[in-house]
C-alpha cells in the first residue's frame, strides 16, 4: 500500500491549494482525482471556438481576493465585468418592462431605487428572522413594509427571486433566510478570457496528482487514514483532506468510516447542492443593445429567461450568456438542447424582434448530472446558518479534514472560498500558520 503524510481527495482549487502548501512545507502528498482533468468546478472548454468557462467565470470582487493575487502572480489575463453579483445597477444594464419595452433612464432609476430600499430593509428583517424562515419569508416582510402598490412590489419580488436563482441556483422558498448573507462584492469583478482553469493548472505545478482515481471509501482512526478507490487501489496517510463537493459527500457512492460525527453531519444536512446551468449562445452579429453589460426583462415572460450577459468583448465574438437557474434548471433537465435554445430564443425575439437570427454556436452545461459534483455549488437550506460552513472544517479525530467551497463561511460557493478552505486545511494538518502567498510564490 502506498504511504504518504497526507492524501488529498479532489484536485479542484481547494485540493491543489492544500497540496501545494503541504508539499512546500516538505510533506509527501498525493492528490487523488476522479476526473481526467484537474480544476474541478473551474473548467474551461477549448473545443469548438473561444475558451468557455463551463464552471466558475467571475472573481466576485478583486479587493483583498487571494484569487486575484494568485491570478496576477501567474500572469492570467483578466477583464473587468462587474455584473456577476446580480447587481441591478453596477454597470449599464438594459432593463425591459413586462411588455418587452426598454425602461427609460428615469424608469430604470426608480426600479433600481426600489430594489435598494428592499435590500436595506432586508438587513434588519434577516437579523430578526426565525430559524424556520425562508428567503421568501424575509423578502415578503421587507416588501410589505414599503407600502407599495401590488404592481410595484411585484417587480422587486421578481428581482429577488431571480437573485436567489442566479446567485445560489435555488428557488427562493427553499433557501434559508441567511442564504445570501455572504453576497457582497468588494471592488470590481473580473473574468478570464483565457480560462479560469489556468489557476488550478498553475497551482498544481510540481504536485503528485493521480487522475481517474474515484475514491469510494475513507477509513479513519487515531492511527491515520486509509483511502480506497473504486478500482481497489489503497493509499495510507497520517492525515486526509476530503475536498469532494457535498453532493458527493452525501451520496451513497462515498463512504466515510466511521461516519462523520454529529458535529459535522448536522450542519451538513442543511447544505444542499443547487441547480445552476450555463447557456452560451454565439451569433453572427450583435442584435442587442450597444454598450450594456447585461439585458434583463421583468414580468412573467421572464420567469425562466430574464437575464443575458454580453460576453462579446472577451473574444470579439457576439456572445450572450444566460443561466438556467433554480426551477428553470430543474425543469429543463433532460430536455433536448434544441428545445432549450428555442425557449430562450422566444424571449430574445420578444425583446428584439422576429429578425433575430438563430445562434451559430451553443454550449450548455449539465452540472446536475455530473457524478463528481451533483450540482454547481451548495446553498443554505431552511434553518442553515452561515457559520455552519466553517463547522464542517473542524478537524475530525486529529486526522480527517473537510475542505472545499461549502466549508468556508465568509464566501462559500466561490473559488476564493475554495482556495481559502484549502489553505486552512493545510494549516490544520501541520498545526501551524502558513503564508497564503506560498500558494503562488
Ligand atoms: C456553473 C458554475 C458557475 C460558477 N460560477 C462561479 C463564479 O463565477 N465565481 C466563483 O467564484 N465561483 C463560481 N462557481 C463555484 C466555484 O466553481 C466552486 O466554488 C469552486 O471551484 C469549488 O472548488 P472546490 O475545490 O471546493 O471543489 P471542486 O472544484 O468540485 O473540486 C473537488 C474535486 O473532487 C473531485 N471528486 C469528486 N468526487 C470524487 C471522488 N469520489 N474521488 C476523487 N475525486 C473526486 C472532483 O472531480 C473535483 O475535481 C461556479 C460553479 C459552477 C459549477
Amino acid at each position: 500500500m502506498a504511504e504518504f503524510d497526507t492524501v488529498i481527495i479532489g484536485a479542484g482549487v481547494s485540493g491543489v491549494t492544500a497540496a501545494k502548501l503541504l508539499h512546500r512545507a516538505g510533506q509527501r502528498v498525493v492528490v487523488l482525482e476522479a476526473r481526467d482533468r484537474i480544476g474541478g468546478r473551474t473548467w474551461t472548454d477549448r473545443t469548438d471556438g473561444d475558451p468557455t468557462d463551463r464552471g466558475a467565470s467571475w472573481i466576485h470582487g478583486i479587493d483583498d481576493s487571494p484569487v486575484a493575487e494568485a491570478a496576477t502572480a501567474f500572469g492570467m489575463r483578466m477583464v473587468e465585468f462587474t455584473v456577476g453579483g446580480y447587481q441591478p445597477d453596477s454597470r449599464p444594464i438594459a432593463h425591459y418592462s413586462p411588455a418587452g419595452i426598454r425602461l427609460t433612464d428615469n424608469e430604470a432609476a426608480a426600479y433600481v431605487a426600489d430594489i435598494h430600499a428592499v435590500n436595506a430593509e432586508l438587513v434588519e428583517v434577516i437579523a430578526a428572522s426565525a430559524p424556520g424562515d425562508s428567503y421568501r419569508d424575509v423578502t415578503e416582510v421587507a416588501l410589505a413594509r414599503q407600502g407599495w402598490s401590488a404592481e410595484r412590489a411585484q417587480r422587486v419580488r421578481e428581482y429577488v427571486e431571480h437573485r436567489a436563482e442566479e446567485q445560489y441556483g435555488v428557488w427562493i422558498e427553499e433557501m434559508g433566510a441567511h442564504g445570501l448573507d455572504d453576497d457582497t462584492v468588494n471592488g470590481d469583478e473580473v473574468v478570464f478570457p483565457d480560462g479560469y482553469d489556468q489557476l488550478a493548472a498553475h497551482i498544481a505545478e510540481g504536485l503528485d496528482i493521480r487522475l481517474h482515481q474515484v475514491v469510494d471509501t475513507v477509513t479513519w482512526s487515531a492511527d491515520g487514514v486509509d483511502v480506497r478507490t473504486a478500482h481497489g487501489e489503497e493509499f495510507r496517510a497520517a492525515s486526509a483532506i476530503v475536498t469532494v463537493p457535498i453532493g458527493v459527500l452525501t451520496s451513497g457512492a462515498f463512504t466515510i468510516d466511521p461516519p462523520l460525527p454529529e458535529t459535522h453531519a448536522d450542519p451538513l444536512s442543511r447544505l444542499k447542492m443547487n441547480a445552476f446551468e450555463k447557456i452560451f449562445l454565439t451569433f453572427p452579429e450583435k442584435f442587442w443593445d450597444e454598450d450594456v453589460y447585461a439585458i434583463r426583462q421583468q414580468g412573467p415572460e421572464g420567469r425562466w429567461w430574464h437575464s443575458w450577459y454580453d460576453l462579446s468583448t472577451l473574444h470579439g465574438t457576439p456572445t450572450l450568456l444566460t443561466f438556467a437557474a433554480g426551477p428553470a434548471a430543474v425543469q429543463t433537465r433532460g430536455w433536448d438542447a434544441g428545445d432549450i435554445v428555442d425557449d430562450v430564443m422566444t424571449q430574445l425575439r420578444r425583446l428584439y424582434g422576429e429578425g433575430v437570427p438563430d445562434p451559430t454556436g451553443v454550449k450548455m452545461t449539465a452540472w446536475q448530472d455530473d457524478p463528481f459534483s451533483h450540482g454547481a455549488y451548495a446553498y443554505m437550506a431552511i434553518g442553515s446558518l452561515p457559520e455552519e460552513h466553517d463547522q464542517l472544517a473542524v478537524p475530525i479525530g486529529g486526522v480527517l479534514h473537510l475542505a472545499g467551497e461549502a466549508t468556508w463561511s465568509d464566501d462559500p460557493a466561490t473559488v476564493p472560498g475554495a482556495m481559502l478552505s484549502g489553505h486552512r486545511a493545510a494549516q490544520n494538518v501541520l498545526g501551524q500558520d502558513l503564508p497564503i502567498e506560498d500558494i503562488w510564490a
